[in-house]
């Protein structure tokens, strides 16, 4: 195992704004300034690698996104540098836990000209922003925000040229160059869409909705919702793994049932299944049941996870069922394959994966238990019939890891950027990890 090393001795609530540079200790971390839930993979990718350094973003103090870079041939860190303000973390008692929102933690990528850009802050935005008519108000807004030059994470600038009302912020860059920022434009009862940009984020389309939130006619309680995961696939496309949120008005829970899998033809912007025939946008609760469905969960619980495609294009993807369980599917050619159960699981267990060949996939995985935890690599070698153990990268006795999705453009000495939750209490503020093979 090998950690990156960093230069951060100063308390967190000194690093709001200021560049740290020079050398100190050596430390496992690169920065201690997280902040109640700094990273997930829901908002990805946040970390990228471009000409030899590794950028970073991650949720500070007050829920403020934290930017740090790492430059691989110097060993150096430079940062955190606070990049923008967080509406949702402008709370009287940052130390309530009630009161961290999590939503608006940062997605960060980079464009065809080394600007780096960040989205954040929002969870729906709140009616002062205006009507929204693709869903329901939440709270914060969503902010894009941009580096003043290229490559250089010291100033930021916001660009008012996307809508306020996203939350799980996801950007998508293509090869072309073209970007693809997708997000939920609400609250639970509120469409999925994607906003395109064909010149490096400068103006973005009018908002397109993918999945679309609905009144069920059997319960007017009752609005159909959903989570999900974009990503680039192979070629000029993009996939979605997602699952449906059945939202009740009186009487909410979290359900979350079945998986689902589709795929954005970039040349023209239009849907398709996995096998290729046409799709119709926005997908409802009822089309999707008849056209995109990987797995019919029943009443078991089913949230998002990540999806990758292979040398082939076909998707392996992989949803949290059950109480946790990372179970992992693959497309065949033919059919859906699994699911394949990789590891004894537990709540709250999250990771991403990487596919070398079609029967060869890495997942990168969070496991727990009696109050420490790890991440680790989980290997098959014969398409997910079986799972094999293999390196743990982090791990601790008292203390469990949040984790991103994998580094865009990393390898191994760049794969995950990780947040460690001290089990045995604390304040909320966390300390982050860049994880290399
Ligand atoms: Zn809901």
């Amino acid at each position: 195992m090998r950690i990156m090393t960093c230069n951060l001795l100063v308390p967190a609530m000194l690093l709001l704004t200021c560049v740290i540079s020079g050398r100190a200790a050596e430390v496992g971390y690169f920065a201690n300034n997280g902040f109640g839930n700094p990273v997930a993979s829901l908002q990805h990718p946040s970390a990228e690698h471009y000409n030899g350094k590794t950028y970073v973003a991650y949720q500070g103090p007050q829920e403020d996104p934290q930017v740090c870079v790492y430059d691989h041939a110097a060993q150096q860190w430079t940062g955190p540098v606070k990049a923008g303000e967080n509406p949702l973390g402008r709370k009287p008692s940052p130390r309530d836990p009630d009161a961290i929102d999590n939503h608006g933690r940062p997605a960060l990528i980079i464009d065809g000209e080394g600007f780096i850009h960040l989205i954040f802050g929002g969870h729906g935005g709140v009616p002062e922003l205006g009507e929204n008519t693709l869903g329901t108000p939440g709270g914060g807004k969503q902010i894009h925000a941009v580096s003043r030059r290229p490559e250089d994470i010291t100033e930021w600038e916001v660009l008012d040229n996307v809508s306020p009302f996203g939350t799980y912020s996801q950007f998508v860059r293509m090869d072309d160059g073209d970007l693809y920022l997708f997000y939920r434009h609400g609250s639970h009862r509120s469409d999925w869409v994607y906003q395109k940009s064909v010149d490096n984020g400068r103006t973005f389309s009018e908002p397109v909705s993918v999945l679309k939130h609905k009144q069920r006619t059997d319960d007017p309680n009752v609005h159909d919702a959903w989570y999900a995961w974009f990503e680039k696939g192979k070629g000029d496309t993009i996939t979605v793994g997602y699952v449906y949120h059945r939202c009740a008005i009186e009487g909410h829970a979290k359900d979350r049932v079945n998986g689902y899998f589709m795929r954005l033809d970039c040349a023209d912007d239009s849907w398709e299944t996995v096998q290729g025939e046409p799709l119709q946008i926005p997908v409802t609760k009822e089309y999707a049941d008849a056209h995109t469905l990987v797995c019919d969960t029943g009443t078991e619980q089913c949230n998002h996870g990540t999806n990758r495609v292979d040398s082939e294009g076909n998707p392996h993807l992989f949803f949290r069922q059950g109480s946790g369980q990372v179970r992992y599917y693959r497309w065949s050619g033919t059919a859906w394959q699994g699911p394949s159960v990789i590891s004894p699981g537990h709540k709250g267990q999250d990771g991403d994966f990487l596919i070398e060949s079609p029967s060869v996939v890495r997942f990168l995985l969070t496991q727990g238990g009696d109050g420490g935890g790890e991440v680790g690599w989980w290997e098959t070698t014969d398409g997910g019939r079986t799972w094999e153990q293999g390196a743990r990268l982090i791990s601790s006795p008292t203390a469990t890891f949040d984790v991103d999705a994998l580094v865009r453009n990393g390898g191994p000495q760049a794969r995950m950027v990780v947040s460690e939750i001290d089990e045995r209490g604390g304040d909320f503020y966390r300390k982050v990890y860049l994880l290399s093979d």
